[in-house]
């Protein structure tokens, strides 16, 4: 599945009132990487906190449009409200993990506050030019590129919290 309209305003409502409608106005002209930049400089200029789970769900989008490496720095700059949704979280800033027998290393990149799994992106190191992510990586579970929610999803499945802002990953399973 790919981020919706549903989705971006659930994103927005994280804004201001008057800041989701500009932050809306970007996906309808089709400058989704333009709108997660206006996101992120707006929630720090406001020094607004954040659930850590919406970090997480910022972070997906911003891969699904290519943009978390370039944003890794100010997404770790949030201000995180430790009062709201922690069942899934950013991991913490690490290097790579070599897997055995392939020619790929594992990002840790989201984790579940419940049970310690992890999403990793998984990487064919370039001598030259940008690390795409070949695969995501729940524990042993492999997911495509285009499968990066799914693999939120999978994260995500120990989460009981009645109230948590990604419920609706529960029919992606
Ligand atoms: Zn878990
Ligand atoms: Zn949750």
């Amino acid at each position: 599945m790919i981020t919706d309209l549903d989705q971006w305003r659930g994103l927005g409502r994280l804004l201001p009132p008057g800041e989701d409608e500009q932050f809306v106005d970007y996906f309808m002209i089709g400058e989704q990487e333009g709108g997660l930049g206006f996101l992120l400089s707006r929630l720090r200029d406001h020094d607004l906190p954040i659930p850590a789970n919406a970090v997480a769900e910022a972070a997906v989008t911003a891969e699904e449009w290519g943009v978390w490496v370039r944003s890794e720095d100010e997404f770790r700059l949030l201000p995180v409200d430790e009062s709201g949704g922690r069942c899934v979280r950013l991991a913490g800033p690490s290097g790579a993990v070599a897997i055995p027998d392939e020619d790929l290393v594992a990002w840790p990149w989201l984790a579940c506050a419940s049970c310690g799994a992890g999403v990793s992106r998984v990487c064919r190191p370039e001598p030259f030019g940008p690390w795409v992510p070949q695969h995501y990586r729940v524990e042993e579970c492999w997911y495509e590129p285009e499968e990066l929610w799914e693999a939120l999803a999978d994260l995500h499945s120990c989460c009981d919290d009645p109230e948590c802002r990604l419920r609706w990953l529960a029919a992606l399973d």
